[in-house]
């Protein structure tokens, strides 16, 4: 099971992040687990959210600011309100004072108040760790992509290697639905430093592949290009994908930071001409160039994009909004269990009692008592299912 508890969160990262305990110190054993930490759509750490709680809250300044233009027991109704749901920690940043009823919350609820000079966006990220940035650069480029190649179906990005992540997959369905997971070796990734690139969390260039799968929804044929990683971070990635496997030039630039990613893809048209080579070279130069707040401008809208490239005349299509969506069900997972064979069925059986399967994108369980595993699999084929896994 991957999960930390408070205490090791604090002692991991109390020098990196100047943390000081502040309340709730008997609250150390509470855990965060790893079943939902990938989940776009409900991460564990977060800023401060009501509609949405996190079970880490970090109270930037301008969390603090509402709070402090809040009348006192306004600030006692929005305080209780993060206690409602499963708070298990909460961290003031920025060097803000923590507000005196928050502590005191804290403190008889035995939750874990924590403080940190550092920015309250970088408090998030390190919490979450490098990994979740990864992922999160890998859906953002996945949705551009999706969009990009304007496909009727299923697009998975899949990064397998031998470093400490083993495994990412991001897929991205019409919608745009996006779901996500990871295979990693927690050790091993928290052993990374602050800087550590692609290729340090995915294993030594040549050992790690990058494939990216189309699966039309109409039935027709899957397309699959597969290219090893030499690159250092996941745009560089996607881009010598498309230049070696699809032949477009292609810049891209990814921004993830405090529980937000955004991107920029720009491609060169295949019906472009050689007169075309200066604008080209311009618009990926800008782009390039581009700090990380001039691409999260850009990644919003008009205004963004007409400052990245201020000598164009750009048109700006209709947005759609990307959410998380899993295409996990009982059907799939019977599939899957039917695949794995009466002999393992029946192996989990005798382990547990019953089969379950977790859903590695949504964390769902999907439970199967003993009649219903065996109903998987129909009478008469007890012999030929043992024969084949004798041989
Ligand atoms: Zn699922």
């Amino acid at each position: 099971m991957r999960q930390v508890s408070i205490e090791r969160l604090f002692s991991d990262n109390r020098e990196r992040l100047n943390l000081t305990w502040r309340a709730g110190r008997q609250g150390g054993n509470r855990v965060l687990t790893g079943d939902t930490e990938l989940k776009p759509t409900m991460g564990q750490v977060g800023h401060m959210n009501f509609i949405h709680p996190f079970r880490i809250q970090i109270l930037g300044a301008a969390e603090i600011a509402y709070l402090a233009a809040l009348a006192e027991d306004e600030v006692r109704t929005a305080i209780d309100r993060l206690f409602a749901g499963e708070l298990i920690a909460a961290a003031v940043a920025n060097g803000e004072t923590a507000p005196p009823y928050l502590v005191q919350r804290c403190n008889a609820a035995h939750v874990p108040l924590l403080t940190s000079p550092q920015p309250s966006p970088h408090l998030v990220d390190v919490f979450r760790y490098y990994l979740a940035r990864v992922l999160a650069e890998l859906c953002a480029a996945a949705a551009l992509l999706a969009a990009a190649l304007k496909f009727d179906g299923g697009l998975i990005v899949q990064l397998v290697g031998g470093g400490p992540v083993r495994l990412l997959v991001v897929e991205c369905n019409p919608g745009p639905a996006l779901r996500a997971m990871a295979q990693w070796d927690d050790a091993r990734v928290r052993a990374l430093g602050d800087d550590a690139t692609l290729d340090a969390l995915a294993g030594a260039p040549g050992d790690a592949r990058l494939s990216i799968t189309l699966d039309p929804r109409d039935g027709g044929p899957m397309y699959q290009g597969i290219v090893s990683l030499e690159a250092a971070s996941v745009a560089t990635m996607i881009e010598h994908y498309l230049a070696t496997s699809e032949q477009v030039a292609s810049r891209l630039a990814l921004v993830a930071s405090g529980g937000e990613v955004a991107g920029v893809l720009v491609q060169r048209m295949p019906s472009s001409l050689p007169i075309d080579d200066g604008v080209w070279a311009r618009v990926a130069r800008a782009l390039g160039a581009a700090a990380d707040a001039a691409v999260v401008a850009a990644a919003r809208g008009n205004e963004g994009l007409a400052a990245l490239f201020p000598d164009d005349d750009l048109r700006v299509f209709a947005p759609s909004s990307p959410r998380f969506a899993c295409t996990c069900s009982r059907p799939r997972v019977e599939g899957a269990l039917r695949v794995a064979g009466r002999a393992e069925i029946e192996e989990a059986l005798a382990a547990d009692g019953q089969v379950e399967v977790v859903c590695e994108f949504c964390a769902r369980r999907y439970h199967f008592a003993p009649d219903e595993a065996r109903a998987l699999f129909p009478a008469g084929d007890t012999d030929a299912a043992t024969a084949a896994t004798r041989h």
